[in-house]
């Protein structure tokens, strides 16, 4: 191990060699552009953004493969990640200028001909021996900036290569992995900055985000997420997060979780990047008093200071590990005659949330999944009507306390995986999941780089049909307009075109389209392991491509119980797939 980590410092300094002495010629800088990071959602042939553009709609409005002709899609060509490394592919590619850029498991990265499938170049992380990641050894994608392709690493790292040559460019850390940390989220590039979170929140880390320059890698601004922590700017401080033991008790906030681990979305039109934040430390929350701000929030943060302009807590004083990282959507709807600038987010808790994005109001909370246990519901201000039978029983001395059983589980009536917004049909399409949990708290104290929950859980189905469903919600009314149910639990992301269609992969092997209106089936591929990864559209040559990881893995096989049992035939995999109509 020592080894390793000394190899790697030692290609970290050549590269600094390089960059002073070679510097970039014109060039070779050349490649996407700010504004064109910006436009990623109307520009149909790339893909420069995780979310097909910043605000992560996961909307093309491609329509040469639409709801009359996908019974017809066929593969185009594939490529393997290869190794022996084949772990779950949660990753969503790329494309830029006849190449797919698309991360793997154990932080990999790979370029490959945008045509034929053919691998131009890979970068293999060395990663030490140490690294704690909480739910497999998961990548969710790349960053594209000028010449250079930018990802996270398992070790709590950020590195930008050469996307050319895939040759190191700079190499920084965000964290440290020894204390808890890692990183798996796709970087978010806004104003020539790569912007960042961070994961650990099992190990009682202190969830930030921060900024860095994206030609050199050093740090502009680092925001904490939890009260009492102090910011900085330009290496100054730049006052603290919330107001000191305002909503934590004694030292609580220097261990009290609220990893950004899932990355953030960017509005140019409020010029507001918003980041969730997961669950507060430890997951007992008789161990600490108050809401515990600001964990399990939406946080819509300046991208120009680092400052938190507005937050929103969808779970306060959390109990169940419901986490509220999952991504916030801006989109626009007129609402009571009013047309409003709005954003969604389907949270863990298993309540779909619509605020306004210009100040963090809260308009709804609706339920997405079957059952809720915490909570019947939200007030008009956005607080939760608790069910305080629903919350685990404090322990008792060295005893641990009453368990309950809890809906959804901490899996979470949706996780990671990314939910899509159609322009044409105003619906949202949730990847959620039907699951309970029972729950009990136990003793704990914080140790450096150990687990900090303070609780046990066995996941259990709630239904007799499914786990998984995919959903449509009209976030105007918080009405689901159709269902998908799926045996196992779903576990990839969504995507939705101009072609009235919805794509999303199956832990069965299978990617999906289905009708945008009615939630009808289509077509299916089976790709010879479990999909867990965000499917992207683009047009090339004339034909519109659809494309996918396929790879098993992710948090439920390791933290699944008995649903993991429901998958255990699945083969592990590591491909891209790319699809297309057959030529006339
Ligand atoms: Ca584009
Ligand atoms: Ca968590």
């Amino acid at each position: 191990m020592k080894g390793r980590f000394t190899r790697s410092m030692a290609g970290v300094a050549v590269s600094a060699l390089l960059m002073a002495h070679a510097p970039l010629s014109a060039a070779d800088a050349t490649g996407p552009s700010d504004a064109d990071l910006v436009g990623d959602a109307a520009s149909t042939g790339d893909v420069l953004t995780y979310g097909l553009g910043p605000q992560g709609q996961r909307f093309s409005p491609l329509a040469k493969v639409n709801d009359g002709n996908v019974a017809k899609l066929v593969p185009a060509f594939a490529a393997s990640l290869g190794g022996e490394k084949q772990r779950g592919q949660e990753s969503q590619p790329l494309v830029y200028d006849g190449t797919i850029y698309v991360t793997g498991s154990y932080s990999r990265l790979y370029a490959f001909d945008a045509r034929t499938g053919e691998q131009k170049w890979k970068y293999e992380a060395r990663l030490p021996d140490g690294i704690m990641p909480c739910c497999d050894v998961v990548n969710r994608g790349a960053a594209i900036h000028g010449d250079k392709i930018i990802f996270a690493t398992l070790d709590a790292r950020i590195v930008a290569l050469n996307r050319n040559t895939g040759k190191v460019v700079w190499n920084k850390q965000i964290a440290d992995y020894q204390a808890g940390y890692s990183a798996t989220a796709a970087p978010l590039i806004v104003k020539g900055m790569v912007i960042t979170g961070n994961s650990g929140g099992e190990f009682g880390i202190v969830g930030a985000v921060e900024a860095r320059d994206v030609n050199t890698g050093e740090l502009i601004w680092h925001r904490p997420v939890i009260e009492g922590n102090m910011g900085t700017l330009r290496g100054k401080d730049n006052g603290m997060t919330g107001k000191l033991n305002a909503s934590w008790e004694g030292d609580q906030w220097k261990t009290g979780g609220g990893a950004t681990w899932l990355g953030g979305t960017y509005d140019p039109e409020t010029n507001l990047i918003f980041f969730g934040t997961g669950n507060p430390a430890p997951w007992n929350s008789h161990l600490r008093k108050g809401d515990n701000l600001y964990t399990a929030s939406t946080l819509a943060i300046d991208p120009d200071t680092g400052v938190i302009k507005w937050h929103y807590q969808t779970t306060p004083h959390d109990g169940w590990d419901f986490d509220g990282v999952n991504e916030f959507i801006p989109f626009d709807a007129t609402i009571g005659g009013k047309p409003m600038k709005l954003g969604a987010k389907a949270d863990r808790n298993g309540y779909f949330f619509v605020l306004d994005r210009t100040n963090g109001k809260f308009i709804s909370a609706s339920k997405f999944v079957m059952q809720t246990t915490w909570a019947g519901g939200f007030n008009k201000n956005g607080r939760p009507n608790y069910i305080e039978a629903g919350r685990p029983g404090a322990a008792q001395g060295t005893e641990k306390g009453s368990t309950v059983f809890s809906s959804p589980s901490f899996l979470g009536g949706k996780n990671w995986m990314p939910m899509a917004f159609s322009k044409d049909t105003g619906l949202f399409y949730i990847p959620s999941n039907d699951w309970g949990m029972d729950i009990w708290n136990e003793p704990i104290a914080y140790k450096k780089g150990a687990a900090y929950l303070g609780a046990g859980f066995t996941i259990k189905p709630i239904a007799e049909d499914h786990i998984g469903a995919l959903r449509a919600m009209d976030p105007k009314t918080g009405k689901i307009i159709w269902e998908y149910k799926n045996k196992a639990p779903l576990w990839g992301g969504v995507l939705t075109t101009g072609g009235n269609l919805v794509f999303t992969g199956t832990p069965e092997g299978y990617l999906k389209a289905f009708d945008a209106k009615t939630g009808k089936e289509l077509w299916k591929f089976q790709t010879g392991s479990g999909v867990v990864g965000s499917p992207i559209t683009w047009e090339q040559d004339g034909e519109q491509f659809i494309a996918v990881m396929s790879g098993w893995g992710g948090a439920v096989p390791l933290w699944g119980g008995d649903m993991a049992e429901l998958t255990k035939q699945v083969s592990q995999g590591g491909s891209f797939w790319a699809f297309k109509l057959p030529k006339r």
